[in-house]
Order: C-alpha cells, then structure tokens, then sequence
C-alpha cells in the first residue's frame, strides 16, 4: 500500500493527539537535523494548543541530532522567516496549521534563507523519517538551547525600513487589527503603532481554543470587525490568520476586500515604479490580476497553487513581487515569502502615498466576480477522483498545470483537491455575480459525477 505523504502543499499538519502526535515530531525534529544538520536551528510556534508540547519534541529531536536551538517563542511564520538567515541559522521550524480549524497543527521547515525547504527536500526528510535512518550525536556533542526575544522587534524595524513611516505618521489613520487570538497579535498591531496609526485590536489574547474566530479571515468569520470598522469610523480592519503570513482587509466602509484586489491595489503600485516587472502568481488567481499586470507593463509568471511554490519561483527569477488570491503577498526586497504585516503596510503605504481610502483604491479595480465552494470526499477518493475529473474534461479548453482550470468565454472554473483536508475546492470567475456562481455549480455538477464515477 502507499503511505500518505506526510508533507501537504504548506508542511506537515493533522489533528492534534491523533495524526499529530508528539512522536511524529520528535521523528521530523531527528529527521530534519539528519537531513539539513548540523547546525543552528531556530524554533517558534503559533498560538494553537499543543504548540508547546509539539515545539519541545521538535526541539528535542534537534538536539538529538548534534544541532543547536534558538528557541523564539510564540511568533507569526514571517518572523521566523526572517530571523533564519540573520541569526544565522541553517534552517528554521514553526509549529503552526496557519488557517486549518483549531484541533488541527502543524509544522513548516524553513532551509538558511528563511523560504521554505523545497519539495525535493520534504522528501529526503519523509525517507529518514520512514527508514530511521537518523543521525544521532555522540554524547560529546549534544548542543544547547537558548531563547531569543528580540525576534519579532528585528521583524517589525525590517518591515519599517521599507515603508515611508514619516508620511503615514502625518495622517493620523485609524487601524483595526483582528489577530485571531493568535501570533498576529505580536507584530501587526505594534508595527502599526509604530508607523504613528491609531490602533485598535480585536482577538488579540492569544488563546489556541479561537474563542474570538475561526483561524481563517475569511469573510463569513470576521464579521465582529465588520460590525467595529463601522461603529469606529476607522479607515482599515486588518484580519490576520493563525500564523499571520496572510492578511484580509476591510475598507472604511465596513465592506471586505478580497485578496485578488488586495494583491492588485500593491501589484498596480510596485508593477508601474518598476516597468517590465513579473509577479508570480499561482493559476487559481483571476482576470483582475492579469488586467492589472498588464496595464502597469508588467509580466504574469503563473505557478501551481501554494506558497511554497510561490516563493521558490519569487527567488528562482528574482521576481519583483508575488501574491496569491487568497491575500498572500510576497515582497522580495524585504522577504520572499508571505507576510501578512508586511502586506498591511505596504497598503497602508499605498493608501498615503495616492492620498485615497482603501474603498477608492479598490473602486479603481476593474470588477470580476468569484466564488469559491468546496466538496468534502472519501480520503480513499481523492486521488483518483481528480484522474476521472482529466478525463471527463479532456476536450474542454484548460489549464491542467495543477488540477483542471476550464476556460470559457465568461469566465473560467478551477477544480483542485485541497492538500490539507480531504476536500475538493472549486472556484470561478464571471463578469457577474450570477455568472460566476453558475460555472462553480458546473464546477461542482462535474465534481459530483466524477464521484459516482471513481
Ligand atoms: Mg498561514
């Protein structure tokens, strides 16, 4: 039989005490030191419960392998991403399940440059762990532990060093930040006091249970700063996920903002300074960033869905920016990966600089519609469901770069499974709202008779 990959399309997750145990991480700790050690390893978790219990075993599989620790603590994964190189680390882990409901964690492994290890290396890591084939240090040369507190103030001034903090201080702006109870709360609402906002915050007690909301800043689950962006008269709500690589914003209105027009209000701006630039960005992003790009003179450069894959590509071309749909920015002169505070300050940025509020800039977007909805599947299904989905749409116009974007003359459909949960998700695009939710009920039409059919 197959094993299951134990890394999905952003680490390795699972259900806490059950397909996330604590040897599990002990092993990944033993293995990661075999694979990328010896050396100086940095350490951090999010808010969720068990991310003591999983960074200890973590920490303690390190050690075992003759590394060194720098133990940082609670911190988003952007700031353990920048730490890694200047603390002049070999490689960095986070415990964290980002986004995934709360009895979910996880970890990420991060190589010397603070990106996350590529896919080749999660496998070496997989066969160690699988084998046991570990290196383990002669009693000689178990290293140490030491913590580090300066972490999140190095990340923050690197954000500050790219921003005009001069002109947002004389505007005197109002920001909500909705950290989820989580890491977020570390970071985004001190950066923002720092560039001289008002700041107010919301879920900012970190607390692993998520008894102010969901971890995901989707919009059904930050209704409680919709509702305070009105009653405060603010000019941004910032919503943060678990582990604050991503940010959701809300306009002064009260009206959300969705990252495909986040990732094109910053796209337009850095694309048009720069003439001929690339953005990277995965094939689930939509038509309003193609516009975008377009008309600043810029260049697509299009990659399968997730973050990790994002990053590299950043890198690999010395792209000017990347950015996802689901509010995912990559900024590479301060970090190639995703980082949700640096993102909110790159806007905040933006919205000084043309002298506008977060609704104007965005009614300056052309307007396509989207929806998103997905399909919970039988584990044993997933896999082969998406080969009967190929074959079934085989003479359609599509893009099969990472699972099925069907084309159409209104719009397009992308049919993914997730690499995280045994779902299937599908999204659409239409020039209207009604539109777009007729190809996702086609989407999902197809995604149920592929069932019947697997
Ligand atoms: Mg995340």
């Amino acid at each position: 039989m197959k094993a299951k990959k134990l890394f999905g399309t952003n680490g390795v997750r699972g259900v806490i005490n059950d397909t996330m145990t604590v040897d599990l991480v002990l092993n990944l700790g033993k293995a990661i030191g075999t694979i990328l050690g010896p050396g100086k390893v940095v350490v951090g978790r999010d808010a969720r419960k068990g991310g003591e219990m999983f960074a200890r075993a973590a920490i303690s599989g390190l050690l075992s392998t003759g590394c060194s620790v720098i133990d940082i603590g609670p911190a988003p994964t952007p700031t353990l991403q920048f730490v890694v190189p200047r603390l002049d680390c070999i490689a960095g882990i986070i415990v964290t399940a980002s986004h995934n409901p709360a009895e979910f964690n996880g970890i990420k492994v991060m190589g010397a440059n603070g990106i996350e290890v590529s896919r080749e290396c999660e496998r070496e890591i997989e066969s160690v762990l699988r084998s046991g084939s570990y290196t383990i240090a002669d009693w000689q040369n178990i290293k140490s532990v030491t913590s580090e507190k300066t972490a999140v103030r190095q990340h923050i001034d690197g954000i500050m060093s790219h921003i005009d903090t001069e002109a947002i201080k004389g505007r005197n702006l109002t920001v909500i930040v909705d950290s989820a109870n989580s890491v977020g709360a570390l970071v985004t609402p001190i950066l923002m006091r720092d560039l001289g906002c008002k700041v107010i915050s919301l879920n900012s007690q970190l607390d692993g249970s998520f008894p102010g909301r969901p971890p995901e800043p989707s919009p059904e689950n930050v209704v409680e700063l919709l509702r305070t962006m009105k009653s405060v008269g603010a000019d941004i709500g910032i919503a943060h996920d678990g582990d604050a690589d991503r940010a959701t914003f809300v306009d002064e209105n009260g009206t959300v903002v969705s990252g495909d027009q986040s990732l094109a209000i910053i796209a337009s701006r850095i694309l048009s300074i720069k003439k001929g630039s690339t953005l990277v960005t995965p094939v689930s992003s939509g038509k309003l960033i193609e516009d975008i790009v377009e008309s600043a003179g810029g260049k697509i450069d299009w990659t399968v869905v997730g973050s990790v894959d994002v990053s590299h590509r950043v890198g690999e071309i010395g792209a000017d920016l990347g950015g996802e749909e689901n509010g995912g920015v990559f900024y590479p002169p301060h970090q190639s990966v995703r980082d949700g505070s640096m993102t909110s300050a790159l806007l905040v940025d933006i919205m000084v600089k043309e002298g506008k509020s977060l609704s104007e800039l965005v009614q300056e977007l052309p307007v396509y519609y989207t929806t998103k909805r997905k399909m919970k599947i039988p584990a044993e299904k997933m896999e082969f469901l998406m080969t009967t989905l190929l074959d079934m749409t085989k003479d359609q116009n599509r893009i099969t770069i990472d699972g099925i974007k069907i084309i159409r003359d209104i719009g397009w459909i992308l049919i993914r499974p997730s690499g995280t949960e045994p779902i299937y998700r599908c999204f659409s695009e239409g020039p209207t709202q009604e539109k777009s939710d007729m190809l996702c009920d086609e989407g999902m039409n197809l995604i149920k008779k592929a069932l019947t059919q697997s």
